[in-house]
């Protein structure tokens, strides 16, 4: 049984898709999908050799070898012009999902959708979506052994118009996800405490820092 994670990313991949997983580590999401019987053709991208490795061993262990092919490589380079129609790329920080889009701008000319899902810094990613003209169609919260996870989906659009509110702002709407917003997703207020209680950790930290660099700095202009 995969995790409650996986099990809400792989919802938001429609049936019988040629489907992408990047940085798909022991390819736990495509072999669960194609157990359901609703996979055209899967590749599992890995730029690890280990866990490049324990995928290619594991699908073949279950059988799924002509079904899902396993490659070692960076980011989307893994997959050519047009063979897929669904990426994923889950369980990474929201600078590396930016990043990996954005080197494999060219091969997501055939994509139909992107199903996303940052560790941290969901508000990148949300960015780089509007930039790029692709839509977030849904978006919500999981929660997996008490932490709470992001899952954004998005598809090609027509740009920013979508990323507009009446009530807030662009930068607080990338912040927030604007489908959460939309839906006032029931785990939304949880994760924005859990965020702000980070940050307000975060800034104690600081003050601490400041105010010790402070003392000691006066201590030495009064031994001068
Ligand atoms: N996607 C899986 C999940 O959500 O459970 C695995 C997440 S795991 C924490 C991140 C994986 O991404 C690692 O296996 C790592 O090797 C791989 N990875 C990191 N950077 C990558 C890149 N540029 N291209 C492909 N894979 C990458």
């Amino acid at each position: 049984q995969i995790s409650q994670r996986l099990q809400t990313i792989a919802g938001y991949i429609p049936d019988h898709m040629r489907v992408a997983d990047i940085g798909g580590d022991h390819a736990f999401l495509l072999l669960h999908v194609a157990k359901q019987g609703r996979l055209h053709k899967g590749i599992v991208g890995e730029v690890n050799r280990g866990p490049y490795e324990n995928a290619r061993d594991r699908v073949k262990q279950m059988g799924f070898s002509s079904l899902i092919d396993v490659r070692l490589g960076n980011g989307l380079s893994v997959i050519k012009p047009n063979e897929v129609d669904v990426v994923v790329i889950a369980g990474m920080g929201g600078s590396l999902i930016t990043r990996i889009l954005d080197e494999g701008r060219d091969r997501l000319e055939s994509v139909k959708r992107l199903v996303l899902q940052p560790n941290i810094g969901a508000s990148r990613v949300r960015e780089w979506l509007m930039n790029h003209r692709f839509q977030i169609i849904d978006e919500t919260i999981v929660e997996d052994a008490e932490i709470l996870y992001e899952i954004i989906v998005a598809e090609p659009g027509n740009g920013d118009s979508a990323y507009r509110d009446g009530t807030l702002d662009i930068k607080m709407l990338l912040q927030i996800g604007p489908v959460l917003w939309q839906k006032k997703h029931p785990l939304l207020k949880k994760k924005l405490l859990e965020e702000w209680k980070g940050k307000q950790k975060i800034l104690k930290q600081l003050e601490r820092a400041v105010s010790e660099e402070a003392r000691s700095r006066k201590l030495e202009v009064e031994k001068e």
